[in-house]
């Protein structure tokens, strides 16, 4: 079956005819791996502003709001916390 409108999917390059105009990957599995792997970069893109290194997805805290530092600094927070209290 050929469609109307020919197209590249973006994620594995693969050229491929549709009949929808604003259809963009060859398959809905690449349109998912696409929007997972795009989401991954945006992850590692980022820096964390205090200790300078590739940002670690910080776990989100019990109250849900949104963690400044990355995990590793998260961390070091908590203990550092918990040797003052003590
Ligand atoms: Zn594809
Ligand atoms: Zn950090």
């Amino acid at each position: 079956m050929i469609g109307r409108y020919s197209k590249t999917c973006p994620y594995c390059g693969k050229e491929f005819t549709t009949d929808v105009e604003h259809k963009k990957y060859c398959s809905e599995a690449h349109k998912t791996y696409d929007y997972r792997r795009r989401r991954l970069e945006q992850a590692t893109e980022k820096i964390c502003p205090k200790c300078g290194r590739p940002w670690t997805e910080p776990e989100i805290s019990k109250n849900h709001t949104k963690p400044s530092y990355c995990r590793y600094c998260q961390q070091y927070f908590a203990d550092h916390h918990r040797q003052k209290v003590q």
